[in-house]
């Protein structure tokens, strides 16, 4: 089988940088949606906690239950609960679904500082007030998420700025609603990074405690290391002889007599068609034809082959980004921690 292996001195490396930034590992909200971006929800779980990290960001309601014993702070981006919990804090993403919380829930409020996808408008903040004292919710904090923090333009400027006045009207409303320590952030893995003096309450961060922080025009924090290895392990081997041919449709001809061996993981697991264009493994195994459900074929004769190191190397090759690479890969392909 096809597996998959996490290094801990990786991402442990990677903490340190993100901790240097944050100025504190408390201040480290480790975003473990998508089964912790493919990685692995509870491997990566476990060693957040190994690490320090006490406070984790995940999607679902499920997702949250099955790490509570790991952090202090969990919380849910997009779902709402049927019960309250005490661990676990809830995302408030539009006014209308305000009443439909348990009374006692802990919730965050997000607000569109520019994203236009979730969150109220920042002309809803009043009202959001108003409902969420109704409600008799417990209020924690206001939050919101930068739609281009990653490309170096002056957008991230203009969120911060509108994020800013959010900050200022919510501090006055609690005041005036008795809600008291609201607490604020904005920042995912890239503005995190382009925080000078970062001085939020945490920051959400995914992909660069992963490792795989390279985006088409982002930015670039040095020294991260991608966490995350594709292994997979032969299953048949043979001689083609020159104009013999690979796979479905044939695609790849051979130009002259050469060694195929066909390894166990395909696009069932989550690796990309479109990767036949010509991939190489890191160490320099060509990909030949096209990838089938559970197998793919490549230039070697090894018994085991690494098929990739580093997500952010693969996605150029498939048209995509690391993050969609890390979170196809299934969840029952082994994983093991090195
Ligand atoms: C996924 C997500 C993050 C993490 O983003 P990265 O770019 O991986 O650091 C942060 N906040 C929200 C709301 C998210 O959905």
């Amino acid at each position: 089988m096809a597996y998959i292996t996490l290094n801990k001195n990786n991402f442990f490396n990677n903490l340190d940088i993100i901790a240097e930034h944050t100025k504190s590992v408390d201040k480290i909200a480790l975003v473990l949606k998508d089964n912790g971006y493919g990685h692995g929800l509870l491997e990566m779980s476990a060693l957040a906690k190994e690490y320090g990290v006490k406070k984790a960001v995940v999607r679902t309601c499920k997702e949250a239950k099955f790490i509570e014993e790991f952090f202090e702070y969990i919380l849910v981006l997009g779902e709402i609960p049927k019960n309250k919990s005490d661990k676990i804090r809830y995302t408030i993403n539009d006014l209308k679904s305000i009443s439909k919380f348990p009374s006692g829930t802990k919730v965050e409020l997000k607000v569109d500082t520019g994203m236009h996808r979730n969150g109220i408008d920042v002309s809803e903040l009043q009202e959001a007030f108003v409902k969420i004292k109704e409600a008799g919710l417990v209020f924690e904090a206001v939050f919101t998420h930068h739609r281009s923090a990653d490309e170096l333009t002056s957008e991230w400027f203009w969120q911060n700025d509108n994020f800013k006045s959010v900050k200022k009207n919510s501090k006055e409303l609690a005041k005036e609603f008795g809600f008291s320590n609201l607490r604020f952030h904005s920042s995912n893995s890239a503005s995190l990074f382009r925080h000078v003096e970062f001085d939020e309450d945490m920051a959400r961060v995914g992909i660069a405690a992963y490792g795989c922080m390279k985006l088409p025009k982002s930015l670039h924090v040095e020294n991260l290391k991608p966490v995350l290895s594709l292994y997979a392990n032969k299953v048949s081997s043979r001689e083609l002889r020159k104009g013999q041919r690979v796979g479905y449709g044939g695609d790849y001809e051979a130009n002259d007599s050469c060694k195929v061996s066909n390894y166990d993981f395909g696009y069932g697991d989550g690796f990309f068609r479109s990767c036949a264009n010509g991939y190489k493994t890191p160490d320099n195994e060509e990909l030949v034809g096209r990838i089938s459900m559970d197998n793919s074929s490549f230039l070697s004769d090894k018994d085991e082959l690494l098929i990739f190191d580093d997500a952010a190397q693969v996605a150029p090759y498939a048209g995509t980004i690391s993050y969609e690479v890390l979170t196809s890969l299934k969840s029952d392909i082994f994983r093991k921690i090195v």
